[in-house]
């Protein structure tokens, strides 16, 4: 299946969800729609800028990705809270279907 998703608003209609995959080896999914009110849904998922946790390196590569819950059960997002003072705190959620 091929699909051209080239911005988070798109990606956000299909319930899709961004993976960013760093060189060390860290994973970090976050759900397209939780970017979109971010950073904006005309961005480019893969435009997007960010940062790993483990080794403050730049993932080496950003996906767009369709997950089965039926198949994983549950996968951990990080969901972005404002923190109130112009910056973005991430907070880990369990992503479970129905
Ligand atoms: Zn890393």
């Amino acid at each position: 299946m091929t699909r051209t998703i080239d911005t988070l608003a798109r990606a956000a209609r299909h319930g899709m969800l961004v993976r960013a995959t760093c060189v060390c080896g860290n994973q970090r999914h976050y759900r397209a729609g939780d970017l979109a009110t971010l950073v904006g849904g005309g961005r480019d998922p893969r435009s997007l800028r960010f940062r790993c946790s483990q080794c403050d390196r730049k993932p080496s590569s950003v996906a767009v990705i369709e997950v089965d819950l039926d198949r994983v059960g549950v996968l951990k997002v990080w969901k972005p809270v404002s923190a109130g003072d112009g910056t973005t705190a991430w907070t880990p959620e369990r992503l479970k279907r129905g």
